[in-house]
C-alpha cells in the first residue's frame, strides 16, 4: 500500500510562528514540551501524523498498523437508540489511531453526527443512549460518561453548524473553550489560535456578526483551547464557499500536523475530507459499509459514483437502477 506523499510544511502560510507549534498530544501532560524528534513529527510517517505504513500493508492498513499501538479511539459494535425506541446505529465499529485524521462519510441521515455524539457523550442531551457495544478512548471505556468529563479526558466536539456563542466576542468564546483548564497558559494558547486564524483577532465585535467561515474558524479555535487529544469535527465545510473549504481544510491539516491532535472528521464533502484524511469509513443506515485508505476510497467506483460526483446529477437518485444495485451490493 502506497503512503500519501508528505507535503512540505509551511508554517508561514498559516501565519504560524515556530513558538506556537507546540505539540501537546503525544501522551504527555498538557503543555509538556517534547525532546527533539519525539513530538508528533516522529509519529508522522505521513502528512497526517498517522502511523507509518509500508508496502506490505493491506486495504485495512490503518487498523492493522494501529494494532501495533492501540488506537486512541476504538468504537466497538455500538448500537444507539433515541427516545428508547428509535434505533439509529446498528453495530457500528471504527478505529482512530493516535495522531491520524480519519474521515467518516455518508449521506444525510446515515448516522454520522449520532456517532460523534455517542463518542462525546452529547447523545444524553438528546435522549439518545448507547445501548450496546463500547467506546474505548485512550485505553478507557467512556460510554455513559457525562460530556464535560469526556472533554476533560481529551475529546472535544466541534458541532455541526458551529454553535459558537453569538453574543460573546471571539476572545470570550475562546476563553470558554478553556473551561476545563487551570494552567496559566491560556493566554499563550489564545495567541496560538490567532496565529492559525489571524482574521479572528481583527474581528473584535460579537461572534454573531462573523461570516460563516470565520465562525467555523472560531469553533475550531475554541476546540483547540481545551488542548484536546482528539477533535470530533462535524461537517466543517457546511455552508462555506469552495475557497473557504480549501482554507479551513488546510488549517485542519496543519493543526493535526503541528499539534498532533487526532481528528475524526464527519463530512458530506467527501472530496475535501479525503484530501486531508489518511483513512475513511463510509456509513449507510447506521453502520459502516466500506472502509479503506483515502487513496483506495478515491479510486473505488461506488465511492466515485455516490460521493465524489462521478455520475453527475444522476447520483442523487437512488431510484436509478444501477445505483440501487450498487447500493445493495454494499449492504
Ligand atoms: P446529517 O448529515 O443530515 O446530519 P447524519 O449522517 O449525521 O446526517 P444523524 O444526524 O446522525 O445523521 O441522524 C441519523 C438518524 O437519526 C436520522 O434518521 C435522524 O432523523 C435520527 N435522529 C437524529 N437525531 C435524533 C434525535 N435527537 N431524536 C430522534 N432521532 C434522531
Amino acid at each position: 500500500m502506497r503512503c500519501l506523499p508528505r507535503e512540505s510544511g509551511d508554517p508561514a502560510r498559516h501565519g504560524l510562528s515556530i513558538d506556537h507549534r507546540r505539540p501537546w498530544n503525544t501522551g504527555s501532560p498538557a503543555g509538556a514540551c517534547h525532546p527533539a524528534g519525539q513530538g508528533p513529527d516522529r509519529l508522522a510517517g505521513d502528512d497526517n501524523g498517522g502511523p507509518e505504513m509500508t508496502d506490505t500493508d493491506t486495504t485495512r492498513a490503518m487498523p492493522r498498523s494501529a494494532a501495533n499501538a492501540a488506537p486512541l479511539l476504538s468504537v466497538r459494535n455500538i448500537e444507539v437508540v433515541y427516545d428508547d425506541v428509535i434505533l439509529v446505529l446498528r453495530g457500528l465499529s471504527l478505529e482512530v489511531p493516535q495522531g491520524a485524521i480519519v474521515a467518516l462519510l455518508g449521506a444525510n441521515g446515515a448516522g454520522k453526527s449520532t456517532t460523534l455524539k455517542a463518542i462525546s457523550g452529547l447523545l444524553k442531551t438528546e435522549d439518545g443512549e448507547v445501548t450496546r457495544g463500547e467506546i474505548i478512548f485512550n485505553g478507557e471505556r467512556i460510554n455513559g460518561i457525562d460530556p464535560d468529563k469526556i472533554v476533560r479526558r481529551g475529546i472535544f466536539q466541534v458541532m455541526e453548524g458551529r454553535r459558537i456563542i453569538a453574543d460573546m466576542t471571539s476572545l470570550e468564546n475562546l476563553r470558554l473553550g478553556a473551561f476545563t483548564r487551570s494552567d496559566n497558559e491560556v493566554g499563550a494558547d489564545i495567541d496560538m489560535v490567532f496565529n492559525y486564524f489571524p482574521r479572528l483577532k481583527e474581528r473584535t465585535g460579537l461572534a454573531g456578526y462573523l461570516s460563516g467561515g470565520e465562525q467555523q474558524m472560531l469553533a475550531i479555535g475554541r476546540a483547540l483551547m481545551a488542548r484536546p487529544k482528539m477533535i470530533l469535527m462535524d461537517e466543517p465545510s457546511m455552508g462555506l464557499s469552495p475557497l473557504l473549504v480549501k482554507e479551513v481544510f488546510a488549517i485542519i491539516k496543519a493543526i493535526n500536523r503541528d499539534l498532533g491532535v487526532t481528528i475524526l472528521l464527519v463530512e458530506q464533502n467527501a472530496r475535501a475530507a479525503l484530501s486531508v484524511a489518511r483513512h475513511g469509513y463510509i456509513m449507510e443506515q447506521g453502520k459502516v459499509v466500506l472502509d479503506g485508505t483515502a487513496d483506495e476510497l478515491r479510486d473505488n467506483e461506488d465511492v466515485k459514483e455516490f460521493y465524489l460526483g462521478g455520475a453527475g446529477d444522476q447520483r442523487r437518485s437512488f431510484k436509478n437502477l444501477k445505483s440501487f444495485k450498487r447500493r445493495k451490493r454494499w449492504l
